[in-house]
């Protein structure tokens, strides 16, 4: 049986494993099959504090990894497939792994990219269709792209990918980006970019040699265009990875984790929660990572409460 199971490597889960570990608590770190979370899938990371220079996303996960290591942190790699937090020790069922108990559980699982689910989208993924333009930009060197959002994980991506394409075009659903001014600012300077503002994404259309576009309708007018590219980029936002939780866990109406206001402590005692899986606002690598300390003393702090519960029986 383990003191604690951490669920998920991105900032999160490595900033608790760090703490949980220098405190001598052994956590058991399981790492899915995209360990290191979503900040691997981006390059350069400009703003987590002392890297005046910026880092790059994986080296940072990487280096945070490392030094939950060095205090004796176990990274297991497995996904957990569901939980039983009906009664304690708490039970996961993880594929890859078999079965684990522990007193106490932190779930940092982060959230992942959303699709469109338009005719076209799912049966192109990886035959032009994309959510994460770090990792496929580099297949299409002078192509025309097409980055579907507007917020600033649109932007990004877009940006981006003008070092590889030959254009791209920002299609986002309203007239008015949702997009940080600084971040919009940049994206309309960059003269690879073009702009389809006010359309809606209709279908992803393909032939038999690739990808040949995007229908939108145009809202104004209500008619119908192929917008013409090789590759389609979504970039709408992510959902919460709380699915194999099964209801195990307060939720919101998304699927976030509801955590007890100025803690990570879920509805369950002893399960806490840290980073996106209980973030729909902030959503920064540095908030993340400073949740996942705020759980470790958490649990830190229950896991003291218990013994001492005990030594009192
Ligand atoms: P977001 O802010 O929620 O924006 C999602 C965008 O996708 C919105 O413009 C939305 O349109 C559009 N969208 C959503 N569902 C859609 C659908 N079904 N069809 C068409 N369009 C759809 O998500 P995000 O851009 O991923 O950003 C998330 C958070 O991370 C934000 O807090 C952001 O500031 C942060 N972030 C920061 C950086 C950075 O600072 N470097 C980079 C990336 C992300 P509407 O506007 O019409 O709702």
């Amino acid at each position: 049986m383990h003191k604690t199971i951490i669920i998920g490597t991105g900032p999160a889960g490595l900033t608790a494993a760090i703490y949980l570990a220098r405190a001598n608590m052994m956590p058991l770190v399981i790492e899915g099959w995209q360990p290191g979370g979503q900040l691997t899938t981006t390059t350069e990371v400009e703003n987590f504090p002392g890297f005046p220079d910026g880092i790059l996303g994986s080296e940072l996960m990487s280096n945070m990894r490392k030094q939950a290591q060095r205090f004796g942190a176990v990274f297991k790699t497995g996904s957990v497939k569901s939980v039983d937090f009906s009664k304690r020790p708490y039970t996961l069922e993880v594929e890859g792994i078999g079965q684990l108990q522990a007193e106490s559980v932190i779930v940092s699982t982060g959230a992942s990219a959303k699709y469109l689910g338009i005719p076209g989208e799912r049966e192109n993924v990886g035959r032009g269709v994309s959510t994460c333009a770090t990792c496929d930009g580099f297949f299409f060197r002078g192509k025309r792209l097409i980055v579907v959002g507007g917020g600033d994980s649109a932007m990004e991506e877009a940006g981006f990918l003008t070092r590889f394409a030959s254009e791209v075009r920002l299609v986002h659903r309203r007239e008015e980006l949702r997009a940080s001014k600084i971040m919009q600012d940049r994206a309309r300077a960059n003269e690879k970019m073009s702009w389809s503002l006010n359309c809606t994404p209709l279908e992803i259309v393909a032939g038999d040699n690739g990808l040949q576009g995007l229908r939108v309708r145009h809202n104004e007018t209500g008619e119908e265009e192929l917008l013409e590219a090789d590759g389609v980029f979504v970039a709408i936002g992510h959902t919460p990875n709380t699915g194999f939780l099964g209801g195990a866990v307060d939720t919101d109406g998304q699927g976030y984790i509801l955590v007890k206001p100025g803690t990570s402590a879920t509805n369950i005692p002893g399960v806490f929660a840290c980073g996106d899986v209980q973030d729909n606002t902030y959503r920064q690598a540095i908030t993340a990572a400073g949740s996942g300390c705020m759980a470790a003393l958490d649990c830190e702090r229950y896991l003291e409460e218990q013994e001492h519960a005990l030594e009192h029986v």
